[in-house]
């Protein structure tokens, strides 16, 4: 498989170097050159499969020419037996027509760890075979940092540094970071905002020297291998609930549309979808989007769904390359625009097949509590205020009531004890594997807000 930039001006790769570049060289981000079809008799079959063996035929196709090909189905196998559910991401059921798809029995507890397992996997694969050593640098506000330092850890040709900022992470979201005890994981507490973090990653990858001689990567949600591995349980979903014969509708709360931009996909590979909604927090570009054609910047406000506190939605440049016919130079005005302007408009006809799809869904923290509380009355679950979300968005369109609704559950309820105490009163004691965080010895060094002082530890590691 060959994989074109959304930007039309960056050359084709295959899948190894997609995985290492991640973002391609016009600023785009690499989509597959066609969609994969997996026919009526295909999906009938996947029924049957695990999760570990589905994952590694959906995948299939999107490898086929990398050193990985042959390994998928090891590869796979390891990825997902980390996972503390037999069935890896069970479907709950929650009222007559109602589903929860809990993707949050990984390692940190979120659906991040879906992508990122087996990423850490691929990417320690195409390093062996190339003979090269990569250094991965993020900064994070939580979730990601810990997804991506329990996928690299121990990993032979990857070193990992994690910016997260002081005293701004939850306790559990800093332990889980911080108690990983491999020698290649490096935590740096920075004195600054998360932004400041942010700023200091770009800065490293703005220094091609700096960027050169470290080999520095980032395994951020635009990597199209990230995609790929969540393509995976939209279609192990939809074949439970009845794809092929019937369609499913999906609820997705959403930040930077990685993760309901894979399961369109899965509808372009032959899951018949009827509608995707979205979900967002008061941090709404999407739903206004959604309701006028325009993508419009404005400031981010916390809020109690922090991994969907999101100014920009990145991956949704992926939607607009397959809804624009893939020209990639009507989409390279359309970011430029954004860059210049903080906003750009989609046009009518593009617009409409997207609306035609999708529709967006805002929910502030009172209403995400509500659904929260809600929930556990009629069902007796606890879901975190991400899925809360997502529920509602599952809720607020009357579709056809024979056509299953499927909400995704991104996170544990353990990962946000506040709100859910909050909202309904009752503690989500941690799951037993990570029970005892509180007890375990935490490695991170504090440093100030100084691109020197990161690039100095960098040094003295690698
Ligand atoms: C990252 C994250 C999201 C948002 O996912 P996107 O792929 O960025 O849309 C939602 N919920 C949780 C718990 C997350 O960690």
């Amino acid at each position: 498989m060959r994989y074109v930039s959304t930007r039309g001006r960056a050359p084709t790769l295959g899948f190894d170097d997609v995985l290492l570049a991640g973002l391609a060289t016009d600023g785009g981000l690499y989509v597959p050159e066609t969609w994969p079809q997996f026919s009526a008799a295909d999906l009938t079959a996947f029924a049957g499969l695990d999760y570990a063996s589905l994952a590694a035929k959906v995948m299939a196709p999107f490898v086929a020419g990398s050193v990985i090909e042959k390994e998928l189905p090891r590869l796979t196998k390891q990825a997902y037996a980390r996972f503390t559910h037999t069935a890896v991401a069970p479907l709950k059921q929650l009222s007559a027509n109602e589903w929860l798809l809990e993707l949050f029995h990984g390692p940190t507890l979120a659906f991040k760890d879906f992508a990122l397992q087996l990423v850490g996997l691929l990417f320690e694969e195409v390093l062996k075979a190339r003979k090269q050593k990569i250094t991965i640098v993020g900064a994070t506000s939580g979730d990601t940092g810990s997804a991506a330092i329990e996928a690299c850890r121990g990993r032979a040709n990857i070193e990992i540094f994690i910016l997260h900022p002081e005293g701004r992470t939850s306790e559990v979201q800093r332990r889980q970071m911080t108690t990983v005890d491999a020698p290649n994981v490096h935590n740096i507490a920075l004195k600054g905002t998360f932004d400041d973090c942010q700023d200091v990653v770009k800065a490293l990858f703005a220094d091609a020297t700096f960027r050169g001689e470290f080999n520095l990567s980032a395994v951020n949600s635009i990597n199209w291998a990230r995609i790929m591995a969540q393509i995976v349980y939209y279609i192990w979903a939809g074949v439970r609930l009845g794809a092929p014969e019937r369609q499913v509708t999906f609820a997705v709360p959403t930040g930077n549309f990685g993760n309901v931009f894979a399961g369109y996909c899965a509808m372009r590979m032959g899951l018949p979808v009827a509608r995707f909604l979205v979900g967002s927090n008061r941090n709404d570009i999407l739903t206004r989007y959604f309701e006028t054609g325009a993508m419009t910047i404005e400031g981010v406000q916390p809020s109690l769904s922090p991994s969907m506190d999101i100014q920009v939605s990145s991956n949704f440049e992926r939607l607009l390359f397959e809804v624009s016919d893939r020209d990639g130079a009507a989409v390279s005005r359309m970011m430029d625009q954004f860059k210049q302007s903080a906003s750009y408009t989609v046009a009518p006809a593009a617009h409409a097949k997207i609306t035609a799809l999708f529709g967006g869904r805002r929910l502030d923290d009172e209403g995400t509590k509500q659904v929260m509380r809600e929930v556990r009355a009629s069902t007796g679950e606890l879901v975190d205020p991400h899925t809360a979300v997502g529920i509602y968005a599952a809720r607020s369109e009357g579709l056809d009531p024979a056509i299953p609704r499927i909400a995704l559950a991104t996170a544990h309820p353990a990962k946000f004890p506040d709100a859910v105490k909050a909202a309904t009163g009752v503690s989500s004691p941690l799951p037993a594997v990570m029970a005892d965080i509180f007890n375990r010895t935490e490695r991170f060094q504090v440093l100030d807000n100084d691109l020197d002082a990161v690039k100095r530890l960098i040094r003295s590691h690698v």
